[in-house]
């Protein structure tokens, strides 16, 4: 996993998605180097640049500009951009202009997220996954909602990580937001 500390940040673009999350992603998406990876919403770059080091070819996302950008200048920090197609614009045209993959990824859906899980469901390879990362309680349900509608069986986890702080006196927990990681795979019913 890349430390957090090693992606260049800016305000107005959310991420990178935190470390211990993304290993989690990553060990639910169980990515091959055959594989093809969407990820919606690729913000800081942080599951974009996960997917790359592990996939045959991803395609990155996102309808903010400045996300695209800094996407870009992160995967060259890293030295893997040679595999991510960055694509500018809204995931909900996007994904009907893609060919099959075998993994998406969704990490920010601006409220369409039943939308882009059907969509991106159509293109998905059979035996592909699709991975929801969640915040919002409303996206949780929605996800669980439209998978089951598709006929997937959704796994759900939700994660709460303290990571500690080294105080004067000992080690502080510090808490982090809690995030829930949906992932299914088509024709696994
Ligand atoms: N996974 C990222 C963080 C994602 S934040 C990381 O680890 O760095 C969510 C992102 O989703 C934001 O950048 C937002 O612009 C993008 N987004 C939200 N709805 C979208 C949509 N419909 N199409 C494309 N991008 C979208």
């Amino acid at each position: 996993m890349i430390p957090d500390e090693n992606f260049i940040q800016i305000p107005g673009v959310p991420g990178p998605t935190k470390e211990e999350i993304r290993c989690l992603v990553m060990c639910k998406a169980q990515i091959s180097n055959s594989d093809v990876v969407v990820d919606v919403g690729c913000g800081s770059s942080g599951m974009t640049a996960e997917s790359a080091l592990r996939a045959r070819k991803v395609y990155a996302i996102d309808k903010n500009p400045d996300a695209v950008k800094l996407t870009q200048k992160n995967l060259k920090q890293h030295g893997i951009s040679e595999k991510v197609q960055l694509i500018e614009g809204d995931a909900l045209e996007i994904l009907d202009e893609l060919q099959g993959f075998d993994i998406l990824l969704v990490g920010g859906s601006n409220g369409d997220l039943p939308l882009i899980i059907s969509l991106g469901y159509e293109k998905l390879k059979k035996g592909g996954k699709i991975i929801v990362s969640s915040i919002l309680i409303e996206s949780r349900v929605e996800a669980v909602d439209t998978l089951k509608k598709l006929g997937m069986e959704p796994e759900i986890i939700e994660i709460f990580i303290a990571k500690g702080k080294i105080i004067s006196r000992g080690t502080m927990m510090m808490g982090r937001n809690p995030i829930t990681i949906i992932s299914a795979i088509k024709g696994s019913k």
